[in-house]
């Protein structure tokens, strides 16, 4: 319940519900899609040594951070924006691109933030249905003349669009905005990057939240044309200059290098996934192709949320959306090799009745 003083302009607002963060540590945490393993060693001593100059306040520009990514992407560090999570790019993005006449244009099954966004800035928004097999499907998009927001693999179906396809919709939607969220490309999809010199219409979200083991910190970035990244700093100036803490910038640069620690591990997650799809398909789930690190599930034995409830009660957390089209699903995010084999037990138990 609100206050008697919350702004009407809210009143339909329903906030993103974000997965359980359990007190207990005795959970296996397979409900938000974080990686299992720790940070690199490197940016827990960096953050140290950053603390001492915590009386002033962070670089603006994130420029130390902005020059050693764009190296590493192969793009120019005016190229670049670092946000808080990516959810703040994705929050600047609304902002930026759409109004009355650009509304935006999102999946009906998909990142569960896109809807809150267009809400709280009160912008126009239209889901289009994935297919039946839970496609996106390009041409679905023509002549819809908005903004599109597409996460690739999208989430929580994990099904990626090729590169291929990405650069029709760009061509094909010239004169629109194409924000391509890459959450979770990392994990086997392929990257959009490449195309953002030539494509002025391309807007590229990526999080060190999920592949490279830093969802506390919150850091992200965009990446595109000059000028769409000068929209988006319009907007970091317009509501926080300070967006990305010293703490995240200087743990953000060690992440990156000692970047071969994070493919090592993304490597292992993968390797997991392959694992657990193998085991889980043994006992008879259904599954999306999920090049992300996570599986999207459904079992003929367990009817919409019971799956969540029954593995709950063994400890484990995963994630099941209330969301009519996907009530039959979840999604279960990938961990460590032997909590993947605890998932699997538990789900043989289930099964046998025990
Ligand atoms: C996790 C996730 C994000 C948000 O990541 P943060 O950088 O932690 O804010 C954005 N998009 C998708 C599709 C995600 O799954």
């Amino acid at each position: 319940m609100s206050s008697r003083f919350f702004s009407a302009r809210y009143a339909d607002l329903t906030a993103y519900t974000p997965g359980e963060q359990p007190r207990q540590r005795k959970l296996i945490k397979l409900n938000t899609n974080e990686n299992p393993f720790p940070p690199s060693p490197l940016v827990e001593a960096r953050v140290r040594e950053t603390v001492p100059r915590l009386n002033l306040y962070s670089d603006p520009e994130s420029t130390a951070l902005r020059e050693i990514l764009a190296e590493r992407l192969g793009v120019r560090p005016e190229n670049l924006i670092m946000t808080n999570g990516s959810d703040e790019a994705l929050n600047f993005a609304f902002m930026a691109f759409c109004d009355e006449s650009r509304p935006a244009l999102f999946p009906d099954i998909t990142y569960g933030f896109y809807p809150v966004f267009a809400r709280i800035n009160s912008l126009p928004f239209r889901e289009i249905p994935l297919r039946e097999d839970w496609r996106i499907a390009p041409e679905d998009y023509d002549g819809c003349g908005g903004t599109i927001f597409l996460a690739n693999p999208n989430a929580p179906t994990g099904m990626a669009l090729t590169l291929g396809q990405v650069e029709r919709m760009l061509r094909s939607h010239p004169d629109s905005v194409l924000v391509v969220d890459e959450a979770y490309v990392d994990f086997g999809g392929e990257s959009a990057l490449g195309l953002i010199g030539r494509y002025d219409n391309l807007l590229v979200v990526r999080t060190f939240s999920k592949s490279r083991s830093l969802a506390g910190l919150r850091l992200g970035f965009a990446a595109g044309n000059e000028a769409l990244i000068r929209d988006l700093k319009t907007m970091q100036y317009s509501t926080n200059p300070y967006n990305v803490d010293s703490l995240a910038q200087a743990a953000g640069i060690a992440c990156l290098e000692q970047d071969e620690y994070n493919m090592e591990n993304i490597r292992t997650v993968c390797e997991n996934r392959e694992w657990t799809r193998e085991q889980l398909a043994g006992l008879g789930f259904s599954m999306t192709e999920s090049r992300a690190n996570f599986l999207f599930v459904s079992h003929p034995a367990f009817p919409g949320s019971t799956l969540r409830d029954r593995l709950r009660e063994k400890g484990i957390l995963i994630r099941w959306f209330d969301q009519e089209r996907i009530r039959d699903w979840s999604r279960i995010s990938i961990g460590t090799r032997e909590q993947m084999e605890a998932l699997v037990r538990a789900a043989e138990e289930l099964l046998s009745g025990r």
